[in-house]
């Protein structure tokens, strides 16, 4: 007996030193993935100017709306004028054209014609202050104002940050006497927010028209974070090669309407009500795949403690890691589909039943679902045929990943470390839309960056 239990912990602590072991082995012999480059010095910035201009570019109230597209056209007539007077080195260099009544489309013709071009692309428009929500704000929205080391206002990130960016170091380097040797092409939407159907669709069905074909576009997207992740103490700047898909689904369950009297046990509120609960209880399942994968196995070399073994032992930790996941919105949608109940309409008078109840329900899509699979996922949970499932026009699949082995995502890696020698590059999965993929089914694609943001092949 007492033989039996010496064998058993033996056993125990074998099993305990080998997979002590296997996650050791894991977590060391995965070595860093970062490109090693010689770091280049930074071009001089007149940073006070410079945010001066991005200031100013605050104050011009460029909120879309998509009922009334017309809105906003003289404060985006204003901006023209302020980019136009900000920098004049560069319109001397490249050719404008107004599109789509607001939107701004740049040539900055290459030295070389056979060289492939280019696009980088940003929104001037923003999106409105929520009602109510005025005296929130520690700066007022609109007014640009620059304090404690910030420029503040709406746009300031979104987009205008990288509008103004892009636009500096054009200015600088055409000030410079720079000639780029492909052709580069600025596009600057005006409706992003909503939609982007007038503006960046526009601009691709142009320079689909007149053949152009880019070899990659950076457009706004992800950022270089500080303390994303625990155990990583170096800030990361992720790339976006992938993003969500976007689609809406509109519910309808159909009842026979009647007097509140006699209710029958199928009422049309009382069905929508269940298929909801069930949508919400059945969501679609997390999933560590693709690009996040690929983030993760990029990062886990260059942290430290727990979180690394972690990362580095996905085989194990996996269900470990997702709870974790689960318990934030922000994580949550970079490994699920999610699924969010939106509207609901039925019912106009107390003592009556309605024939129909609506309900709209949006879903955001992770790389490898689609518009079918997640219909079809929602036509088995709620499991009743009395309620009919509709897409919303502009519903759109995950675009395309971009491969992290092609020499445009090798270039713009090898950028970054040049620049920001102590941060780590990954790649990265962008949760919410941009104006990429409104222009997907156009040959001139348009795609998904920030300071170093998101890339995307055509
Ligand atoms: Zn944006």
């Amino acid at each position: 007996m007492r033989r039996a239990l010496r064998n058993i912990l033996l056993l125990v602590i074998a099993a305990v030193l080998i997979l002590g072991g296997v996650l050791a082995f894991n977590t060391f012999t995965h070595g860093s993935r970062q490109l090693q480059a010689a770091a280049v010095p930074r071009a001089p910035v007149d940073t006070q100017a410079a945010a001066a201009r991005l200031a100013e570019a605050i104050r011009f109230r460029t909120i879309s709306n998509y009922e009334r597209p017309d809105q906003n056209a003289e404060a985006l007539r204003d901006m023209h004028a302020h980019i136009e007077k900000s920098f004049p080195a560069f319109h001397a260099a490249a050719k404008r054209e107004i599109v789509g009544n607001y939107s701004l489309l740049y040539t900055w013709e290459g030295s070389d014609p056979k060289a492939q071009p280019i696009a980088f692309l940003a929104h001037q428009d923003v999106v409105p202050i929520a009602p109510g929500t005025e005296k929130d704000w520690r700066q007022p929205p609109f007014d640009g104002v620059i304090a404690d080391g910030f420029i503040w206002g709406r746009g300031s990130w979104d987009d205008k940050g990288n509008l103004h960016s892009m636009l500096e170091a054009a200015e600088a380097m055409a000030k410079a006497g720079f000639r780029p040797k492909r052709t580069i092409y600025f596009a600057f939407g005006h409706d992003e927010e909503t939609a982007g159907t007038a503006g960046a669709k526009a601009i691709a069905a142009l320079l689909a028209s007149r053949g152009v074909r880019f070899d990659f576009v950076i457009d706004e997207g992800l950022l270089i974070t500080e303390g994303i992740i625990k155990g990583l103490d170096k800030p990361a700047a992720l790339i976006g090669v992938a993003e969500k898909g976007y689609v809406t689904l509109v519910l309808n369950a159909h009842a026979i309407p009647g007097h509140s009297s006699m209710p029958p046990r199928d009422t049309a509120i009382g069905m929508m009500s269940a298929a909801l609960a069930q949508l919400e209880d059945h969501r679609l399942p997390m999933q560590i795949r693709g690009t996040v994968a690929e983030m993760f196995d990029t990062l886990a070399p260059e942290m430290s403690g727990f979180n690394r073994v972690v990362l580095s032992n996905l085989w194990l930790f996996k269900p470990l890691l997702l709870r974790e996941f689960e318990k934030s919105g922000p994580t949550e949608a970079t490994v699920r589909t999610t699924t969010a109940l939106t509207i609901f309409n039925s019912g106009d008078k107390d003592n009556v039943l309605p024939g129909n109840a609506e309900a709209t329900v949006n879903f955001r899509l992770i790389p490898g679902d689609t518009q079918a699979s997640v219909t079809e996922h929602v036509r088995s949970t709620i499991a009743n045929d009395r309620i009919s499932i509709k897409p919303f026009p502009g519903n759109t699949d995950p675009p395309p990943v971009t491969p992290t082995a092609s020499p445009s995502f090798q270039m713009l890696n090898r950028t970054i470390r040049e620049v920001y020698p102590d941060v780590i590059v990954a790649p990265g999965l962008m949760v919410a839309a941009t104006d990429s993929p409104t222009t997907q089914e156009l040959p001139t694609r348009f795609s998904g960056s920030r300071r170093c943001a998101q890339i995307r092949m055509i």
